[in-house]
């Protein structure tokens, strides 16, 4: 190339080549510029200034665009990181989160379901766990609430578009469990995740755990209900509890009720857990109904059952005095870190 081509490709070449490929395509040993410089001693004398100033030229305009883009990217250059890694992956040390002092723990939602199931297993209870997506049957038709049934209002559910249900109790699995673990007996609680289309407030989430049971065998009645849940809420609380049993309302039991229990913390005087009643109402449950029994192909003429449904996250405030539900879930380290 001689000194015209050159000059008629430069700006492109500033352009499109990085400054890497500049350096070899002009600058280095073979380059464009060096051997152009070697031409010189042909020349004429009289060009040869003029020549040699456009050369010098044209390397100095190269020079500097290599070291303005340098800077360029060294402003530009950030660290590397891994895209795929947890954040602390990624972060330098002195900007870690506390997270790092923690020898980590399991969360206390987790810490209480294991001590419920541990509970019941010892007292001849089998665990299944619940589904986090189901069908219409199972949330409504397999536990006595046909379609149109003004009673499926009662709970706020999620839909998908595609007609699948997020359970709104963990009762979707009654049906499940009775058909698994038929014929009687049938002792089973069924942790899982339940969700509501409701606004939060402090004793209101749209996600949280509950814990149904189930107990079906010949001549079952309220009196082993009542023996059952006391058993376990006294072992689970670590006290003695009076009880009682007031009515409410389920299609799915028959008679409905509610399970009250006097306040572990008061003994009944009145405190901030118990809203100064002294008493709980603490969950529903009742006998099973007998359409529940059939669609789960148990002869309710031979059998009979309870079932309960109980707020996991409810008994973890109540055991761990937390006063706002919200915080179980909103990833406070702070708070977490107590635990
Ligand atoms: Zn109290």
């Amino acid at each position: 190339m001689n000194l015209s081509e050159i000059l008629k490709q430069i700006d492109d070449d500033i352009h499109s080549l990085s400054p890497q490929e500049l350096k070899n395509k002009y600058l280095a040993k073979n380059g464009l510029l060096p051997n152009l410089f070697e031409n010189i001693k042909n020349m004429p004398v009289e060009e040869r200034k003029d020549f040699g100033s456009k050369v010098n030229e044209i390397k100095k305009l190269i020079e500097e665009n290599i070291e303005n883009r340098k800077t360029v990217i060294e402003d530009m250059k950030y660290e590397e990181i891994d895209p795929s890694a947890p954040f602390d992956i990624n972060t330098k040390v002195e900007k870690r989160p506390r997270i790092l002092d923690l020898k980590g723990s399991s969360h206390p939602l987790m810490q209480e379901l294991e001590n419920i199931l541990d509970i019941f297993q010892r007292m001849g209870f089998d665990v299944m766990e619940s589904k986090q997506l189901d069908d219409d049957f199972h949330m409504f038709e397999s536990l006595n609430f046909p379609k149109g049934h003004p009673a499926r209002d009662m709970y706020d559910t999620f839909w998908t578009e595609d007609g699948f249900v997020l359970p709104a109790h963990t009762s979707t699995m009654q049906n499940r469990a009775l058909r698994r673990y038929g014929p009687p007996p049938i002792r089973v609680v069924l942790p899982g995740r339940c969700f509501r289309n409701e606004a939060t407030d402090a004793s209101h989430e749209h996600t949280f755990y509950q814990i149904e049971g189930i107990y079906v065998d010949k001549g079952i009645s309220l009196a082993h209900m009542q023996g059952t849940i006391k058993e376990y809420l006294e072992r689970y609380l670590e006290t003695d509890l009076e009880i009682k049993v007031q009515p409410s309302y389920f299609p799915f039991t028959e008679p409905d009720t509610e399970f009250v229990i006097s306040c572990p913390f008061c003994e009944k005087k009145g405190c901030s857990t118990c809203g100064y009643t002294g008493w709980i109402e603490l969950m529903g449950c009742g006998m099973i109904h007998p359409n529940v029994l059939i669609a789960g192909g148990i002869d309710p003429k031979e059998y009979s059952g309870f079932a309960w449904g109980v707020g996991l996250d409810r008994l973890t405030l109540i055991k761990r005095g937390i006063n706002d539900i919200r915080k179980l879930r909103d990833g406070d380290l702070n708070f977490l870190k107590q635990f």
